[in-house]
């Protein structure tokens, strides 16, 4: 699995002809059907993208203030199969995802080591890259960095102030949230509730109301400061994705993804931000991902109960780790517990068993079947377990009869599993036959 060099430039819109390459499976065809859910709406819809054959895709990168935890893997490995199932209907995607390479926790880790926090961001980035690569997680056409954006996201501060929605206060800019129509769509209850529970007495100082958000915060810290007309400092998480996304993508973008625990703060104060910067609605389906638990806990570096990623590619092999993402619905919160894993290698082992014995060749009528239920399963809100239980009972009652192995292969493909070992060993040398 040698992975392409990562494009992490960032300046200007994507390259119209670069982004045809991926899916050349049904380019005459309108694409087949998709379901998702929609955090907007709280309901599955059926999926219609702006542009009929090409899907904007836009997902929130991470923080390169450490490198990846299994919460991390879960959603990238979601994000990943979404992306393989809507290339799979027929559809063109655009896939953007950043990286955040410059806040608080970077600049305090990179000052423990005694490196710069650029280069501190630069060795988790290449974490990312590592584990991602070893769950055969596909790239992204452009992974754009903070860093590289700065004169955009500050060019983009003014614009806000110049649109009224944003004024100055005293450590840096505030957002206007009150004249933002639809601000709590995303959260679904009275963003208020959420505030009084999330923000603390020292930022709420000098804001016109605690709904409020900083948009630029000055700074005087050891780490890397850039100069506005505001002060030295550095930009607010939100605003970064919403001018991230809108350049490379356009105004309007078709799915928008993260963890569920970005639903709020981060999404709603991005769309709110994005959406007086162009005045678009921003974001057609905004499509969320369950996380990942540790006993009573959301695993996350802040609270310092995570299990690094490549640890646990190491001790349970990649195939064990993809599967175990995938055995729950997407949605859901999973706890990763040894039972969740023994399941997954158990599973993934009657795949393989299967595969192993399996012909290749064109797939007999029960097989064809299996494997379009299996298709259906996933365009429909990404149903992976359906989808895997589906695929076991092709491997335990058809994997004799011809074509099983075509029929798998494919299956594994869209699942993200076929170049993964032990799949990987297997490859069927027939598969068009
Ligand atoms: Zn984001």
């Amino acid at each position: 699995m040698a992975a392409s060099e990562p494009n992490t430039q960032s300046a200007g819109a994507l390259p119209e002809g670069d982004l045809d390459t991926h899916n050349q499976q049904h380019p005459q065809h309108a694409p087949d059907q998709i379901h998702l859910y929609n955090t907007t709406t709280r309901r599955v819809e059926p999926f219609e993208p702006i542009e009929p054959n090409t899907v904007k895709l836009y997902v929130c990168g991470i923080s390169t203030s450490g490198p990846p935890h299994v919460g991390h893997g879960r959603s990238y490995v979601v994000f990943d199969v979404l992306r393989r199932v809507l290339e799979h209907a027929g559809y063109n995607v655009q896939h953007v995802q950043n990286f955040t390479d410059i806040e608080e926790p970077i600049v305090r880790r990179a000052k423990e080591r005694g490196i710069e926090p650029i280069q501190y961001a630069r060795e988790m980035e290449q974490a990312y890259f590592d584990a991602m690569d070893r769950l055969d997680v596909l790239q992204a056409d452009a992974f754009p960095r903070v860093t590289d954006y700065m004169d955009t996201i500050i060019e983009a501060t003014q614009t806000l102030e110049n649109h009224e929605c944003a004024y100055a206060i005293d450590d840096g800019v505030a957002f206007r949230v009150c004249d933002i129509q639809g601000f709590g769509e995303l959260l679904g209850r009275d963003p208020m509730e959420a505030i009084v529970s999330t923000v603390t007495k020292d930022q709420i100082n000098g804001r016109e109301n605690p709904f409020d958000f900083v948009l630029w915060r000055n700074r005087d810290d050891v780490g890397i400061t850039w100069e506005t007309p505001w002060g030295e400092g550095r930009p607010g998480w939100h605003t970064e994705c919403a001018v991230m996304a809108t350049d490379l993508l356009g105004d309007t973008i078709d799915i928008h993804g993260g963890g569920q625990d970005l639903i709020f703060p981060h999404h709603e104060s991005e769309r709110a931000i994005a959406r007086c910067l162009t005045n678009t609605d921003f974001v057609r389906y905004w499509v969320h991902n369950g996380l990942v638990r540790l006993g009573e806990d959301k695993m996350s570096k802040s609270l310092r109960n995570t299990v690094p990623l490549n640890e646990a590619i190491n001790e349970h092999g990649p195939a064990t780790i993809r599967t175990a993402y995938l055995l729950e619905p997407y949605r859901e919160t999973i706890e990763w517990t040894p039972k969740l894993l023994d399941t997954a290698h158990d599973t993934t082992q009657t795949l393989h068993e299967a595969y192993h014995d399996a012909t290749p060749g064109e797939p007999s009528t029960p097989l064809q079947r299996l494997l379009q239920n299996t298709i259906n399963a996933l365009r429909n809100d990404l149903n992976t377990p359906h989808a895997l239980t589906t695929l076991q009972t092709l491997a335990t009652d058809h994997k004799h009869e011809p074509g099983a192995k075509t029929a798998l292969h494919e299956a594994l493909t869209l699942l993200g599993l076929a170049n993964l070992p032990p799949f990987n060993e297997e490859t069927p040398n027939d598969e068009n036959a």
